[in-house]
């Protein structure tokens, strides 16, 4: 017979932390805590293999279930001496949900379940404390009735809300047992009424209903949202865990909190977390007190005691347990406890959320410390996370005043529109706004629109709130607990003091340091820290593929430089062109109808792309810079308005017609595949001529004057080796002739891009004539799929949408097929020439998965942006880790 159901508590959990595919996170964590001898309230937990049941039968349950359900429930009332539904000593539950892998606030929990007319009463004799059987039964039907019945929440929290204001009381704890009995009465009609159900009464059906509604909840649209977003497969389905409560609201030697064994923001080895007295737990997570700290070192003034102070002894004992959790599992934990009359109890566990740079700082420090090894710290740290670290922040030499100040949550230097909804955010985005989500306090509700914003602004909550942690997640700027804000949804604004900052205004955060302004501040690209430098020195040791960038300016080669690239894997000779002491001339040369004018106008422009090759190759010395000849089609550098077109009428003395004349000839219908790259070259052979002479001009002066340059020339565009091996034989001629004028050798290189079908496959034929190959992915997937990148934009996200395509294939290679033409050319091109150069230029050098399967294929270089190169520094040490 199956086992659907498997305890976990002190010294008979079923179940351990490498059962989490059946358990989920939460469940497998909470039997391996109680193993390893941590205090857990005994429960058990319902396997997701009931969920993928619960699915494939029209809701319903495998047919033992039931049994070993209250088989499990047997055993912990005999644990704890209670019975569920009892009218003497009644055990109450929590139902807790639990993926795989953590859903902060995804899914939804109850607690307190179990109570009813009757059992509130045998509680209140119980506990001898009525406003709290009271109070957990109110928080119940709250709870239920949302969860369960499907009730609108904010009914019941409206009807709360009356009462403490007519009362004129500001928290619930302070609402007597009195109060609490006329809510639970007011809320158990209210539910009659909007349900046209009565609030059950019978504890069974309660859990049974409670069950069913987190597997149904595994199906919500904020779930299935999340999902997407993170990649999480719809057929893992969640665990249900069914945990007899304790209570961190029976007075003031209770309390409930969460904590990090590490600080999640900066990774410092330093226990963290915030807690509330006279608290459960929801109260800590939604943010409606702002919690304090746990620890004296976390205090800032005005804060309240932290429970380092309050309760020392159940701090030194959490503390020992931080410590025998961390050495466990040998990584940072996020933790939930709850204590109960000065008794402590750990709720949950699991690897901590982390910003990139907490990530680096962990790692690096773990090892240091013994608990893992070089290669461990290297495959912890997420590369697609590191983008995080290279995110701009103020620049500090901007003049700004902050508005307010909150809780640094998560890192980063936003600027955008103020809106106060999720949807109106992301409907902003969609025209293209950058916006700010201002909320009191954000729920899961708020996905969508914490998904679409530059940044998250709260009023309410600390470190752990739901902002925070989702925010953190999704490597957003994000500010919380920001108290002076007084937000007004209805009038669409807030105010601090006598500022009001309304809808549609700007504001700059600093989540770094929890600082608002208004209006915009300048911002700069971060320094990175000696951790940082530590990772990537290991990563270099590791990796065996070089990693180059794209840049086609001495800035961007000196940023990249400072990032570790080592060599330029494409440099663009058009941007050049667009440069606007240039572009006349450019223009004239297009414009020119013989080689002769074509020349005249080229040789104005020959000393200007000399002054930027001698920037580029003295900023990239001992190190090779690959120079694309020109690639684009020639009308992109025509003018088009009829402003630009009659100033170069006046300037050049061609008359507007004949301008408009050449412009209409030029118009092409698809100038993605028409008159463009190596076509370029075979037509009008002046111009790459001119190019070579530029570049080997400026290598040959900084030869002469000492410096040690490495010009790798590239072809674009070619699709049959007689195109290559025209063009190389023109190239090393003037290339020669340069080297002999100037009396120096140069040990350059001449190659070609492999971005189109043909030239894969042809590759071997084609590798006769070049010296390296780069492959241009960019127009590779383009001409791959037949998509047009300008246009894919159209139908992409409808593909993706359904299913058709799993990504992006823009962003990430598409493996099956671009990835097979990269595979092929290589081989091809290898097997005619055994040691051909190989590298990637376009965006898909710097994406980790792209970089993994290049490893394999035996590249020798990626190339990607300046800000993409530690990316692709620590992807190309994980690919050789990972291929061990
Ligand atoms: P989430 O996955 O959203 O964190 P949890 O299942 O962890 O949801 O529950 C949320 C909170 O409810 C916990 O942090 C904890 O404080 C409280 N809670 C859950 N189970 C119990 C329990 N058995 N006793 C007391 N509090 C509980
Ligand atoms: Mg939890
Ligand atoms: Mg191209």
């Amino acid at each position: 017979m199956k086992k659907y159901v498997y305890l976990f508590g002190k010294e008979f959990s079923e179940g351990n932390r490498d059962m989490r595919n059946l358990l989920g996170g939460k469940g497998c964590n909470l039997a391996e805590m109680s193993t390893i001898g941590v205090p857990v309230p005994p429960g058990f937990t319902i396997t997701t293999d009931v969920c993928t049941y619960f699915y494939q039968n029209n809701q319903t349950y495998p047919r033992e279930l039931e049994r070993q359900v209250h088989e499990g429930l047997r055993r912990v009332e005999d644990i704890l001496d209670k019975k569920f539904g009892d009218t003497k000593n009644p055990l109450l539950l929590s139902v807790r949900s639990g993926a795989r892998v953590s859903m902060p606030g995804m899914m939804d929990t109850i607690l307190n379940l179990g109570l009813n007319d009757e059992t509130v009463m045998a509680l209140t004799k119980v506990t001898n404390n009525p406003r709290f059987a009271w109070d957990s039964y109110r928080r119940f039907i709250q709870m239920y009735s949302n969860v369960v019945m499907g009730m609108d929440g904010e009914i019941l929290e409206h009807i709360l809300e009356e009462k403490k204001k007519s009362l004129h009381i500001r928290y619930d704890y302070e609402l007597s047992e009195i109060v609490l009995q006329e809510l639970v009465h007011e809320f158990k009609k209210k539910v009659q009424a909007k349900i046209g159900q009565a609030f059950p009464t019978d504890p069974k059906e309660q859990l049974w209903n409670a069950i069913g509604a987190v597997f149904k909840s595994w199906d919500i649209p904020r779930a299935r949202t999340y999902r997407k977003l993170n990649n999480i497969p719809e057929d893992w389905g969640t665990a249900v865990n069914v945990q007899s409560m304790v209570f961190g609201n029976l007075g003031e030697t209770s309390a409930t909190g969460v904590a990090f064994t590490r600080d999640p923001s900066t990774g410092e080895n330093l226990f963290y977390g915030e807690y509330l007295i006279n608290a459960q737990g929801e109260d800590v997570v939604a943010g409606i007190r702002t919690p304090h700290p746990i620890n004296k070192a976390r205090k800032k003034s005005g804060d309240a005691l932290s429970l380092e102070e309050t309760m020392p002894k159940l701090y030194k004992e959490l503390e020992g347990i931080y410590n025998k959790l961390e050495k466990h599992y040998r990584e940072m934990q996020d933790l939930e406890f709850t204590i109960e009359m000065g008794k402590l109890w750990l709720l949950q566990t699991r690897t901590g959320k982390r910003t990139a740079r907490a990530a680096v700082r962990i790692a690096i420090d773990m090892e240091r410390e013994g608990l893992i090894s070089k290669e461990e710290a290297l495959l912890r740290v997420d590369p697609y996370q590191l983008d995080q670290l290279l995110h701009p922040m103020l620049d500090p030499k901007a003049k700004y005043t902050a508005l307010a100040t909150g809780l640094p949550a998560s890192p980063g230097a936003v600027t955008g529109k103020v809106v106060f909804t999720a949807d109106e955010a992301e409907s902003l985005v969609h025209d293209g706004e950058k916006v700010i989500l201002v909320r009191i306090e954000t729920s899961p509700e708020d996905i969508h629109g914490m998904h679409a914003a530059e940044g998250i602004l709260t009023s309410r909550g600390g470190m752990t709130s739901h902002a925070a942690v989702v925010a953190r997640g999704m490597g957003k700027c994000c500010i919380v607990g920001c108290g002076v804000l007084e937000i007004d949804y209805t009038k669409e604004q807030f105010r601090v003091g006598e500022t009001v900052i309304r809808k549609g205004d700007f504001i700059t955060l600093d989540g770094g340091r929890g600082i608002v302004v208004i209006g915009k501040v300048p911002t700069v690209k971060p320094k990175l820290d000696e951790y940082f430098q530590t990772l990537m020195s290991w990563a270099d040791k590791i990796r065996t593929m070089k990693v180059r960038t794209n840049a086609d300016t001495p800035h961007d080669a000196k940023v990249a430089r400072d990032f570790g690239a080592e060599g330029i894997g494409l440099c663009r000779t058009e941007h050049m062109f667009f440069d606007e002491a240039r572009i006349q001339a450019v223009r004239e040369m297009i414009f020119a109808d013989n080689s002769g004018a074509r020349r005249e106008a080229l040789d104005k422009i020959l000393p200007m792309q000399k002054g930027d090759f001698l920037g580029i190759l003295k900023e990239m010395q001992d190190l090779p810079v690959t120079i694309r000849l020109l690639d684009p089609p020639l009308h992109e550098f025509l003018p088009r308005e009829d402003m630009e077109i009659e100033d170069f009428s006046k300037k050049s003395g061609i008359t507007v017609a004949q301008v408009k004349t050449k412009l209409s000839h030029l118009t092409e219908f698809n100038p993605m595949l028409g008159h463009r790259g190596c076509r370029l070259g075979v037509t009008y052979p002046e111009i790459y001529d001119v190019q070579v002479q530029a570049i080997m001009e400026a290598a040959c002066e900084l030869t002469k004057a000492g410096t040690h340059v490495i010009p790798e020339i590239m072809i674009p565009l070619v699709g049959m080796y007689q195109e290559l091996e025209i063009l190389r034989a023109s190239t090393i001629r003037i290339a020669d002739d340069v080297c002999k004028k100037y009396k120096v050798k140069v040990p350059y290189t001449v190659g070609t891009m492999i971005e189109l079908p043909r030239a894969v496959v042809t590759a071997d034929e084609i590798a006769e004539y070049a010296d390296f190959f780069s492959f241009g992915t960019n127009d590779l997937t383009q001409t791959t799929y037949g998509f047009s990148r300008d246009d894919a934009g159209k139908f992409l996200p409808a593909y993706v949408d359904k299913k058709i395509l799993p990504e992006d294939p823009f962003v990430s290679m598409d493996l099956k097929g671009v990835g097979e033409l990269v595979r092929l050319g290589v081989m091809k091109g290898r097997g005619r020439k055994k040691n051909l150069k190989i590298g990637i230029c376009g965006e898909h050098g710097g994406d980790p998965k792209t970089i993994f399967f290049l490893q394999k294929l035996g590249l020798d270089y990626v190339s990607c942006s300046p800000y993409r190169v530690p990316i692709a520094r620590l992807s190309a040490a994980q690919a050789v880790l990972q291929k061990q």
